[in-house]
């Protein structure tokens, strides 16, 4: 975790009920510790939920499991008392161009980042139909639009995370249901920390990703977690459809860090 803390500024999400895939570690995590600071109930639907904060409900979850999927979410719409606010956050990396990952590997990764958020979504929508202050944010990535080298796999599953987005946003708002995304830029969390902790020099890659950055630092998990948490609140309640870059820049300035 960075310096940063998640100081609520307002309890403004106080009694919302809000579920969080992939809500143990990264992301996901200061997501659902931002929700909480604000009043929020969390679920934390996770893989592996062993580093979940005990504030959170935990349920395991596989988001690749259409069973584990309606299994987690009635439990947690049992718990929480109904479901107001799904962050479909869970995804996972995939390094290479087009030539190096099999069928296998494909549809693999499209399962878990882009089937993922539609069967959880689709397991929560009954229950969002049910709320007065309905949101769905995904968490997308420049990836999804920046043509990012040695990542063939990774952003097609993110340039369909963006496109689900768009789609659910406009075939839902008439329900009262508002879906949007946000697109981090590169982010300082456990994963991208095995990633830096494989390369030959940990400190010079950590270094090198850092100054790759328009801001000259990576994204804080929690600069993350404040977007996702605007675009969940009803302070955000006529933004629908929008991917929010929480990236220093480097998306509105058209910049890619090759
Ligand atoms: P992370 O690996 O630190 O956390 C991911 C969490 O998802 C873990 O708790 C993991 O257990 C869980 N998870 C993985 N597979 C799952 C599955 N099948 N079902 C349920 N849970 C599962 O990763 P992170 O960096 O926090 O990434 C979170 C999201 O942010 C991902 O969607 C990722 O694509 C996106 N993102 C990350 C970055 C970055 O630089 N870190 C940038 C842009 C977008």
């Amino acid at each position: 975790m960075s310096e940063l803390t998640s100081t609520p500024a307002t309890q403004d999400m106080a009694g919302l009920r809000a579920i969080v895939t992939g809500g143990a570690s990264g992301i996901g995590a200061a997501i659902a510790a931002t929700l909480a600071d604000r009043g929020a109930t969390v679920a934390v639907l996770d893989i592996d939920t062993a580093t979940a904060d005990a504030r959170h409900i935990p349920f395991t979850c596989d988001v690749a499991n259409a069973n584990s999927v309606n299994d987690a979410v009635s439990g947690a719409a049992r718990a929480l008392g109904g479901i107001d606010i799904v962050i479909n956050n869970a995804g996972i990396g995939a390094q290479g161009t087009v030539a190096d990952n099999d069928d296998d590997e494909w549809l693999r990764v499209l399962n878990i980042n882009v089937v993922g958020m539609a069967r959880v979504s689709r397991a929560a929508l009954p229950h969002l139909r049910e709320s007065r202050a309905a949101a769905i944010v995904n968490t997308c990535s420049i990836a999804a639009t920046a043509g990012l080298p040695q990542r063939a796999l990774y952003s097609a599953s993110k340039g369909a995370v963006y496109s689900l987005t768009l789609a659910m946003a406009a075939d839902h708002v008439r329900e009262g249901i508002r879906v949007n995304a946000v697109n981090p830029g590169t982010a300082d969390t456990p994963w991208i920390g095995r990633l830096m902790d494989a390369a030959d020099d940990p400190v010079a890659e950590r270094a090198a990703l850092n100054a790759r950055q328009p801001h000259g630092r990576m994204v804080a998990a929690e600069e993350v977690a404040g977007a996702v948490a605007y675009l969940a609140s009803p302070l955000s309640g006529s933004t629908n459809g929008v991917a929010l870059a929480v990236d220093g820049g480097m998306q509105g300035l058209r910049l890619r860090p090759v």
